[in-house]
């Protein structure tokens, strides 16, 4: 867990409550953080559901591995220590998206149930909801579809350290859902999504 190093500073306490703001929204907000293997269908998921849900009148936002570690997260690599920094960073960018009262689609790989169980802790100390949502499949389907050619790379021994392959996925055991995207079709697994968004009543 990353050190306060900053001194001398305070907290300081707005006059719009939560409730006020994402009141204007019509929705409370929230985090759906997909984890899983590479190539398990975390951002394929999330990019369809963001267009269920902008369609259907919500204000969503994905945050996208990739996409972070092209910017924010630029100078972190792929190392134990690099891979909880990364993480500890998208939980708390996570958490002020969803605490503005967005949708917040979070897609990251996020191995470690530690690094997992300390972006939840963000969320909880907020009182934002947050739910974690499992991508399962078995690891030789991703393999199978290796859309990035990462999986070929990996086996070949030029990608060390990557998931599934020679660094572990711890694989969530208390996970508020988990969709299978071997056994599953996308729709099966948006529709699942959304249900459980609505049944934590992210959605209205
Ligand atoms: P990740 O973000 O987990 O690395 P991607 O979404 O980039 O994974 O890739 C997943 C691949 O699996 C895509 O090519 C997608 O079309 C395919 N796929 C097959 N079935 C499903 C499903 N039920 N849900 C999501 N993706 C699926």
């Amino acid at each position: 867990m990353a050190e306060q190093v900053a001194t001398n500073i305070t907290w300081h306490e707005g006059t719009v409550t939560r409730e006020e703001r994402t009141g204007c929204l019509k929705q409370t907000g929230g985090t759906v953080w997909f984890t899983g293997l590479s190539a398990s269908g975390k951002s394929t998921i999330a990019v369809a559901l963001e267009q269920v849900l902008i369609q259907r009148g919500h204000a969503a936002y994905r945050l996208d591995g990739d996409n972070i570690r092209m910017g924010l997260n630029k100078n972190l690599g792929f190392s134990a220590e690099d891979r909880a920094e990364n993480i500890r960073r998208i939980g708390e960018v996570s958490k002020l998206f969803a605490d503005s009262g967005m949708l917040c689609l979070s897609s990251f790989i996020s191995p470690y149930t530690a690094d997992r169980d300390a972006a939840r802790a963000v969320h909880d100390e907020a009182g934002v909801p947050f739910i974690e949502c499992y991508v399962e499949v078995d690891l030789a389907i991703a393999e199978e579809r290796d859309p990035k050619g990462l999986y070929k790379k990996a086996r070949a021994g030029e990608i060390k350290g990557f998931t599934g392959i020679d660094d572990p996925y711890e694989a969530p055991e208390n996970a508020e859902l988990v969709v299978n995207t071997g056994e599953q079709s996308l729709e099966a697994c948006v529709g699942a999504v959304l249900a459980e968004m609505e049944a934590r009543g992210m959605l209205g």
